[in-house]
């Protein structure tokens, strides 16, 4: 069976939409959280995911703080004005909806599980390696996908941690039946931070075991002009175009 593995939407719905544009040969979705904050549709955003088959979902920071299940004390202020911007802007329905998201980490099969951050913390960072072995040793399953950081790469843990970068090499296959141990961030789908400024995703093919890590270009000033007519910090249109 095929998954599409989605996470740090951030209200783009056009990244979203480029991104279930191109891959078609999925069944079911894993969501890694972050739906909402920093960009203009979080309404859209969510209910085009509430939309979708979900396999298995988790809530990201963004979506705890946009619905007050965390204090917004711990933004910077970009985000903290977004978040609240989006805290106004959500629906009841689509509130609720999110605040009822499960916490990671979520088992998903034997190989499997997934969270927003780490397996022990949801809100923690794998940056490098060093996070990376933090993060492997509280995994509960060969391969853990994750989000949060919005760079997309590969942690493969055994004595040493070896990183690696895809963006430039998608589609990038990685092959996980043989694999003792390893982390894989698919990227974030609205807001990239590794200087590739397409929207980023994963396709897990759980009978080949292969999980496919992908890059798709979207409509990137449609997605900054809503940002600037709805007043949200002029940065965040602007890190989109370079993917910073
Ligand atoms: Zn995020």
């Amino acid at each position: 069976m095929r998954f599409l593995v989605l996470s740090d939407v951030h209200a783009n719905l056009e990244a979203l939409d480029a991104v279930l544009a191109v891959e078609h040969s999925w069944s079911q979705a894993l969501v890694l959280g972050d739906l909402v904050g920093y960009g203009a549709d979080p309404n859209a955003v969510v209910n085009r995911v509430r939309q979708l088959p979900i396999a298995a979902i988790v809530r990201g920071n963004h979506d705890k703080v946009a619905t007050g299940l965390a204090p917004v004390d711990t933004f910077n202020p970009v985000a903290r004005q977004a978040i609240l911007w989006t805290a106004r802007a959500l629906t009841a329905d689509n509130r609720a909806w999110l605040a009822a998201l499960p916490q990671g980490p979520m088992p998903f099969d034997t190989d499997i599980e997934v969270c927003h951050g780490a397996p022990f913390d949801e809100d923690f960072y794998v940056f490098d390696e060093l996070d990376a072995q933090r993060a492997g040793a509280s995994a509960s399953r060969p391969l853990c996908l994750l989000g949060h950081t919005h760079v997309q790469g590969i942690f493969r843990l055994g004595q040493y941690v070896s990183a690696e970068r895809t963006s430039a090499r998608v589609p990038y296959p990685f092959h996980y039946a043989t694999i003792s141990r390893a982390l894989v961030n698919c990227g974030a789908v609205g807001q990239p931070r590794d200087g590739d400024p397409r929207a980023a995703y994963g396709v897990l093919d759980t009978d080949a075991k292969v999980l496919t890590l992908g890059r798709v270009a979207y409509d990137v000033e449609s997605a900054q002009a809503k940002i600037l007519a709805a007043d949200l910090p002029v940065s965040l249109a602007q890190r989109l175009a370079i993917g910073r």
